[in-house]
């Protein structure tokens, strides 16, 4: 390409001046193409340069950037296979540093005599000189000068790539921004600010966040690309929400006195005032013409498997099918077992569909649901994998689904009828974290338990100690109660290094079996076996049979058993605390306290065992959830796979919640005015939301 050509925001990278074919193939990598993708490519920090020019400035331990010319190299190999580069510097104020890179072999090419450096780091004193470990390096061409003393912005590099070739790659697209239009009008802008200096504008951001005159400016930046990506995906919740709720039609399906009093009487007991308030919504929801879009959150022990019962019921008391869909087929079988038991006598068929039923009958049974025989059906994932096709379903309920992300929700509503909708967490998820995920639903909270449950008391202790755990859990179970034990994985594994191999639940179960817990009947189970299988030993520990369940996270949520008093977690610091919340959660469900016990692995961190100990002394679950998300991360604490968390490049759940909430309010408001965004002013708003996440939500771009 010519040098004379203009330079466009679509321009691919290797026409960019000083980019060519080789180094565009590793802007690729980064995912990046075209001119306009640089431009959005944001540094993750900056460093302060100020050139120093004499070894006399420095002062050990502190970051500096030091001026200077490569006067000699070296490279060794120890006997370990660790590799040493050393480059040493000349300063140009006098005296020397030496460079020293680790492990990096490929630096010693990088370098040769005479070139002139700038290089950024801790600065170490030897005693008898200065050493810069792993320095950031700016490497200066002929007679060119240092930069100014201002932010230097540091990217994120995929290997073969430096910092001063993104630097110089961006400094050459920087007057696109000229032509990059605004998308976010003014008034937004300012009403996001609240009463402080309005966001900067998309141009003002652009050059400031590559090229700030100082951090204090860069933040600024920062501020508006953050608040820019959370409204946008506010938006998009926004729009989802006003669209399923507005112009979808779904059954409307009217309570009566009547029905509401024939569905409480097949509870043994009276619902919680809470109870009460959130099935008040559900009628009023599902009396709607509109699908109801409803989630509720409650702690474990709650009581949630009510309201779901409840909702269901009232379903099918006036004609319509209901369906419940569980994340485990352990779990599907047992709301299926207790709804079925609570439904004898009455005319409500009922029916579990799981992976393991048989062909045959599977096929017979989807038949029924289609012509409407079947009233209830209890299944797992299999429920929308399957394309069950139901004759008259008027109500879905995912339940325990903080494993089921937004697109898998969307995908559920493309089936052709569209249900009123009910999601049950059990995972208490901070505010920012519901915003995000369930951006989408109203929600509704259970805070106040049923009556009669007591605190389990938690213990953080020692594998050393385990003999006297393992007493008490045999005395418990002497006097009538049952226990379980949990391991995070099935198999043992030594794939682990410095923490030691862990322990699977299944050489757990051998070892308790013929070990400690030796006297006690005891059994397995595990996500591995066949739904059969695992539900003849659920059941068997249901009824008793089995004393001491040991087990994998599959009895993490949702299993009832009012007997068992005491949880044994091993290797307890793997899990989240959310997790552990849960685990506990199975336990003192019934008329008699619980216990629980933490064996972390050995020799775990101080702060890992502190998290812990925390853990044991809190059990409020939302403030658990909270003290998670600031110390894991939003992804661990919702699982980091089917986290369902959508992809954010700048800003961070845990730290910027503040932002969610404004970003979340306006997002509101607008779409309130301007539901498909079409107002002209908000034109470019809608192409971002439709591009990041039309697909996702299911917001198209039609019309
Ligand atoms: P969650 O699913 O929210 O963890 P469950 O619905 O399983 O909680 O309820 C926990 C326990 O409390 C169950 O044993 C249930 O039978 C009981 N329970 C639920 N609601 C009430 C209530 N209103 N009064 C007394 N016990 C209740
Ligand atoms: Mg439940």
């Amino acid at each position: 390409m010519a040098s004379d050509t203009v330079l466009e925001s679509k321009t691919p990278l290797q026409f960019v001046p000083g980019i060519g074919p080789q180094r565009a193939l590793l802007f690729e990598r980064m995912g990046l193409r075209k001119a306009i993708d640089l431009l959005f490519y944001f540094p993750r920090a900056y460093q302060d340069i100020v050139p120093w020019s004499s070894v006399l400035e420095l002062v050990d331990g502190t970051m500096a950037t030091v001026l200077g010319q490569v006067t000699d190299m070296d490279s060794r190999h120890g006997f370990d296979g660790r590799s040493t580069v050393g480059v040493l510097l000349a300063l140009e104020g006098g005296g020397y540093v030496r460079c020293v890179w680790y492990n990096q072999p490929f630096r010693r090419e990088q370098f040769s005599r005479g070139m002139r450096i700038l290089a950024t780091g801790i600065i170490k004193s030897t005693g008898v000189s200065f050493q810069i470990r792993h320095p950031e390096v700016l490497f200066l061409g002929e007679g060119e000068e240092p930069p100014p003393a201002r932010p230097m912005p540091i990217y994120p590099l995929t290997e073969g790539l430096q910092q001063r070739h993104v630097a110089s790659a961006v400094t050459a697209v920087l007057p696109l921004v000229e032509s990059i239009e605004e998308a976010i009008p003014e008034e937004i802008r300012k009403r996001a600010a609240g009463d402080a200096v309005p966001l900067m504008c998309i141009g003002d951001a652009l050059r400031a966040i590559h090229a700030p005159s100082d951090i204090a400016e860069a933040d600024r930046a920062r501020a508006r690309f953050i608040f820019q990506e959370l409204f946008v995906l506010q938006l998009a919740m926004a729009m989802h929400r006003h669209r399923s709720r507005c112009t979808q039609p779904a059954p409307r399906i009217e309570s009566s006195a009547q029905i509401h009093a024939r569905i409480l009487k097949r509870f043994p007991f009276p619902l919680t005032g809470d109870q009460l308030k959130v099935i008040d919504d559900i009628r009023a929801d599902m009396a709607s013409e509109h699908p109801m879009n409803r989630l509720i959150q409650g702690d474990v022990g709650s009581g949630k498997t009510v309201i779901a019962q409840y909702a269901m019921l009232n379903a099918v008391a006036r004609g319509y099918q209901a369906a419940l869909m569980a994340p485990t087929e352990l779990l599907a079988r047992q709301h299926y077992q207790k709804l079925k038991e609570q439904l004898q006598g009455s005319r409500v068929m009922i029916e579990l569909l799981a992976g393991s039923i048989p062909g045959r009958d599977k096929r017979e049974l989807l038949q029924r649901i289609a012509l409407g025989t079947v009233d209830i059906v209890i299944g797992t994932q299999a429920l929308v994998s399957e394309h069950v096709d139901f004759g008259k379903l008027g109500l879905l309920i995912i339940d325990e689904q903080h494993r089921f992300g937004v697109e898998q929700r969307a995908m559920l509503r493309e089936s052709r009828t569209v249900p009123h909708y009910l999601v049950m967490t059990a995972t208490p998820i901070p505010r920012t974290l519901s915003m995000t995920v369930f951006g989408d639903l109203d929600v509704s909270v259970l805070r106040e338990k049923p009556p009669g449950q007591s605190l389990v008391k938690t213990y953080v202790s020692d594998l050393a100690e385990q003999d006297r755990w393992w007493r008490f859990v045999i005395d418990q179970v002497r006097s009538g109660r049952q226990a379980f034990v949990v391991a995070p994985r099935v198999d043992g594994s030594d794939d682990e290094g410095a923490n030691g191999s862990s322990i699977g639940a299944i050489p757990l179960w051998e070892q308790l079996a013929n070990g400690p817990l030796a006297e006690l009947r005891v059994d397995l189970v595990h996500g591995r076996m066949d739904g059969e299988d695992k539900q003849r030993r659920l059941e068997a520990f249901d009824s008793g049979e089995t004393q001491v369940l040991v087990a994998t996270t599959v009895v993490e949520v949702g299993i009832d058993v009012p007997n068992a008093t005491i949880m044994t977690i091993m290797e307890a610091d793997r899990m989240g605390l959310a997790q552990l919340h849960q685990l506990r959660g199975r336990v003192g469900r019934g008329r008699f306290p619980g216990y629980a016990c933490l064996f972390p692995r050995p020799g775990i961190e101080t702060k890992d065992r502190e998290r812990l100990t925390q853990f044991a002394e809190n059990h409020d679950g939302f403030a658990l959830a909270e003290l998670d998300l600031q110390m894991r991360g939003p992804g661990e604490l919702l699982g980091t796979r089917q986290s369902g968390l959508p992809p954010l490049r700048i800003a961070d759940l845990a730290r910027d919640g503040d932002v969610l909430q404004t970003a979340r309010r306006i997002a509101i408001e607008i779409v309130a005015l301007d539901p498909d965004l079409n107002l002209p002013e908000h034109g470019k708003l809608r192409r971002q939301v439709v591009a990041k996440h039309g697909s996702a939500l299911a917001i198209s771009d039609v019309g």
